[in-house]
This record gives C-alpha cells, sequence and structure tokens, in this order.
C-alpha cells in the first residue's frame, strides 16, 4: 500500500487538516517485479553463450592455435552458441512485436488448413529426423478465419516443434481441426486445433505455468533441444491477440495436447 500525505491549509475557523491516501499498488508492483525479473532472464540467457563464446576466442588464440582439429571442434562450438543467441534475440523481438500489436485485432481473412500445411511442411525434416510420424485429421475444408498468417504459421509450428521435440519418443504428433458451432467462453462459433503427441508427459503443478516466459520444465533439455523458453509465452500473445484460447491437457506418462481455439468471426 502507498501512503500519500497532504497538509490541507487552514482556511476561516477551520484548523486545517492532513489529507491521506492509501492506495493499492499491488499491481504496478507485480509489474515491475515482472519487468525486473525478465531484465534478469534475458542478461543470463545472453551472457550464458557470450561466456563460452569469448571463452572458446582466447583458446583459439592461445592452447589450439596449432591444432587443426580442435580449432575445427571449437569452431563448432562457438557456431552452436552463435546459433543460439541469434534464435534468443529472434524470439525476443518476435515477442515484443506481438505485445506491441496485442489491441490490434488482426483483420486478413487467412486460410486454417494452408497455415497448418505450411507449419507441417517446414517440420517434415525435423520429424522424419526423429522418427516421428506427423498426422493430420479432422476438418479440412471451410477453414477461413479472422487472422494473421504468419502469426497463426508461428503458433502453429512452436507447438509442432515442442510435441516433436519433448513428445516425440512416443512416435507421433496428431493434429486435429475441429469446428464448434458455439464455444461458450468466446460466445460464438470457433476452430479447435488440437496438437498431440504421445510422448511422457507434463506434471500437473507445471501446466499453468508453461507460458510464462523462460519457463522451462527441464533447462537443460531445452537447451540441448535449441529452445529459448520463449516459444509458448509467444504463441500465448499471438492467440490472445486473435481473442482465442489455448488450453494444455496431459499426464505424466500419457503424452500432451495442446488444444487452440480460434473464433470464426
Ligand atoms: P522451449 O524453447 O524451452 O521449448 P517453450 O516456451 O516452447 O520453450 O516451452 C516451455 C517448456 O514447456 C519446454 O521447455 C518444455 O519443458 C515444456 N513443453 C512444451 N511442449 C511440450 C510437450 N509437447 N511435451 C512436454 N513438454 C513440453
Amino acid at each position: 500500500v502507498q501512503v500519500t500525505v497532504a497538509p490541507l491549509k487552514p482556511s476561516g475557523e477551520d484548523e486545517g487538516a492532513l489529507l491521506l491516501a492509501f492506495e493499492d499498488i499491488t499491481a504496478v508492483e507485480n509489474a515491475e517485479a515482472m519487468r525486473r525479473d525478465f531484465v534478469a532472464n534475458v542478461s543470463h540467457e545472453l551472457r550464458t553463450p557470450l561466456t563460452a563464446l569469448m571463452g572458446f576466442v582466447e583458446t583459439l588464440r592461445g592452447a589450439a592455435k596449432d591444432d587443426p582439429v580442435a580449432r575445427d571442434r571449437f569452431l563448432a562450438i562457438m557456431e552452436r552458441e552463435a546459433g543460439r543467441m541469434n534464435r534468443l534475440v529472434g524470439d525476443l523481438l518476435s515477442l515484443s512485436r506481438v505485445e506491441s500489436e496485442e489491441r490490434r485485432r488482426p483483420t486478413a481473412q487467412v486460410d486454417l488448413g494452408t497455415v497448418l500445411r505450411g507449419a507441417m511442411q517446414a517440420l517434415a525434416p525435423v520429424a522424419e529426423a526423429r522418427q516421428v510420424a506427423l498426422l493430420r485429421e479432422g476438418l479440412t475444408a471451410d477453414l477461413k478465419i479472422p487472422g494473421d498468417p504468419d502469426q497463426l504459421t508461428q503458433v502453429f509450428t512452436n507447438l509442432i516443434e515442442n510435441a516433436i521435440k519433448y513428445g516425440g519418443a512416443g512416435g507421433e504428433v496428431r493434429l486435429n481441426v475441429a469446428r464448434l458451432d458455439y464455444e461458450p467462453v468466446l460466445r460464438g462459433p470457433a476452430l479447435q486445433v488440437t496438437v498431440a503427441d504421445k510422448g511422457e508427459g507434463i506434471e500437473a503443478i507445471h501446466l499453468p505455468r508453461l507460458t510464462e516466459r523462460f519457463y522451462r520444465i527441464d533447462t537443460h533439455r531445452s537447451r540441448e533441444q535449441g529452445g529459448t523458453g520463449l516459444g509458448l509465452a509467444i504463441v500465448k500473445h499471438i492467440i490472445s491477440r486473435h481473442r482465442g484460447r489455448m488450453r494444455v491437457e496431459s499426464e505424466k506418462g500419457q503424452g500432451s495436447r495442446f488444444i487452440v481455439i480460434l473464433p470464426l468471426e
């Protein structure tokens, strides 16, 4: 609570008084704490690859200077670390762009079928490399919704990529499209896209936090997979810009289902 005290000048018979204002600033404080956390997280995430890069530059100048085998190995690691920084900066830019546009509702008509096909095609090599079958079922016609095609492609690319990366052990990732004649929260007709994997699933305690920036169940694993921890935060903001909803259903050992609901009107 923030307390503001202001003296009120005496007037006439009046002896003057003090004005006390009590203001609940919890929301402001929370927003400020989140901003501080975010900056601290970004700095840490950037510093880790940067420190590695600087270390290897040092090594290449010194010990590994005349050892071509070691040099190649170090250069490969440096390339990987630079790639990590590049992905992180790219995701930070996406996130800030999406956030700044969040109030402006997209107006173009997008064919969700084309969006899904594009995302699946882009990820086909990743799925194949891990021997994961990418399957699609459900509706294929009448999938036009108001939206931003690039952003919706990003949503489904992130969800399918996560399903392959974290749930791929189950051997298949299934996309299902269905029409909901009346979605009670959105109060109207909607399209529902489910991205389901048969992997190891997610424990219930993690579910409410998955879309927080930099929240990962296993940071080491996410890094190994090239993750930035921002994918689902970006997904959440894009869906919110489209006035849609996302729900995650999962149980440890049962695979996960990310269910996206987008209004048709
Ligand atoms: P990342 O860059 O780490 O993949 P995301 O925001 O996309 O970041 O996802 C956050 C975390 O959610 C991941 O690190 C992972 O732990 C968990 N996660 C996301 N999708 C799945 C999934 N299909 N199965 C299991 N865990 C998942």
